[in-house]
């Protein structure tokens, strides 16, 4: 020990002093030689060089047509085509303008952030998704009940962009072109009308963190994400040319806006079009003075200018879920059996079975999942490595398998 600390060496490739060039010193005492400072350059360079690529291949943007947009995500997701059709012209619209050449005019497009209002399970996730995944750009999906406004406990509303590093394996030019969807923004509601009485940290004061990051400014991300790191070299990203797409079930705007919508027709008769309409579904008529009257501030408002809302399932949308998507449910299940070499066949009853449970136990499309997994894991558990070719699942089989389930105590009064 004591000859060691006489006696200077490349504490990396350990040579002695007289052996190298130069060895310059750290500050608790360790060196590192000319040799290994040059050495290092060449892995750091590499690594970007590999880095690059990465992105350059990974990343390959492509920007599509509105109906280009629209048709992919007709391939996935069943019904929502107002919702589709605002979202494949947003998104359009965002990538036109990120990719425009500047010209002197000053003509500055701005942000096309969306709002997606719809009961919870109508595919609103599964809208953002598609759309990323079809773009080929970074995506992330953030839950805003998880934010509180910075100093209290929760996460600082930075992290959703340490999800968009995550997601692109810290690729900071790809995550400035990617998607954020910010689930449950309904939740970060303004609690009371009178801003003043409590300080609102989870709803209020993360609305005011989110009106920034929404805009587009530089922001200081920790690549580790949280508060528990405080010790990480933090990241600079551009949220400019991010497209934030936010979505909540916002419980209770259907009054709201049936309010509004009642008040302005005073006047007009009783109009039979507008009560059908209104019956099928209040929130097609949502807009802004309704999402603020639930409690979101304007100035977020704002920043989130398109504004859609999504239909809930009826029951010829849930059948068609279970079979129309380019991955249905069905369609998955099918792939499964035919691995084993076996053919599976489910009677159309057996269908409308599964969608009639889903609607009785309010579960909506995510329910048809579990049904389906209760009406056939004694097949998946049974069949591999018998000599069955053909599985055949009747509504006798399927009301046996799903009354036998624990599913069946579940039932909503
Ligand atoms: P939300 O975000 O609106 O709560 P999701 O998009 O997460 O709902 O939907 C939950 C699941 O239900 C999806 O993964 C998908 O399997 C199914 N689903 C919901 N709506 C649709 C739809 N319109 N078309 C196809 N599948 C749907």
């Amino acid at each position: 020990m004591a000859k060691n600390q006489h006696r200077l060496t490349c504490s990396f490739c350990g040579r002695p002093r007289e052996e190298v060039n130069i060895l310059i010193a750290g500050q608790n005492g360790e060196h590192i030689c000319d040799d290994c400072v040059e050495h290092a350059q060449n892995i750091i360079a590499e690594e970007n060089n590999n880095r690059e690529q990465a992105r350059k291949a990974g990343y390959k943007f492509a920007i599509r047509k509105p109906s280009e947009i629209k048709a992919f995500l007709d391939q996935y997701v069943v019904g929502q085509d107002e919702a589709k059709k605002i979202l494949s012209v947003a998104v359009y619209n965002h990538y036109k303008r990120i990719t425009q050449k500047k010209k002197d005019d000053d003509v500055e497009i701005e942000k096309s952030n969306i709002i997606m209002v719809g009961e919870t399970g109508t595919g609103k996730t599964l809208l953002a998704k598609t759309i990323a995944r079809q773009l080929n750009v970074p995506f992330a999906i953030v839950d805003a009940t998880v934010f509180t406004e910075a100093g209290y406990v929760g996460e600082d509303v930075e992290s959703m962009l340490t999800r968009l590093l995550q997601a692109c394996n810290y690729d900071v030019q790809a995550a400035e072109r990617g998607i954020v969807y910010i689930d449950e923004i309904d939740k970060v509601a303004r609690k009371n009308d009178n801003p003043s009485i409590t300080r609102d940290v989870s709803g209020e004061g993360v609305q005011q963190g989110l009106l920034k990051i929404l805009e587009g400014t530089e922001v200081l991300v920790p690549p580790q994400g949280g508060r528990k790191h405080p010790e990480q070299k933090m990241v600079k990203m551009n949220t400019q040319n991010i497209l934030f797409i936010a979505g909540g079930a916002f419980d209770g705007v259907d009054k709201i806006i049936a309010r509004r919508v009642n008040t302005n027709a005073i006047g007009f008769g009783v109009n039979k079009e507008l009560q059908e309409m209104q019956k099928k579904n209040m929130l097609q008529f949502v807009n802004a003075t309704d999402l603020k009257s639930f409690g979101l501030i304007p100035e977020l408002l704002g920043r989130l200018p398109v504004i859609t809302h999504l239909d809930p399932l009826d029951r010829e949308t849930l059948r068609a879920i279970l079979i129309e998507p380019k991955n249905s449910l069905v369609k998955q299940y099918n792939r499964l059996f035919e691995m084993e070499n076996i053919t599976l066949e489910i009677d159309d009853e057996v269908l409308d079975f599964m969608v009639q449970k889903a609607l009785e136990f309010k579960l909506g499309a995510r329910g048809l999942r579990s049904i389906c997994e209760h009406i056939l894991t004694d097949a998946m558990f049974e069949l591999p490595g018998s000599d069955v070719k053909t599985f055949h699942v009747t509504l006798d089989y399927a009301t046996r398998q799903f009354d036998k389930s624990k599913m069946n105590l579940l039932k909503v009064a």
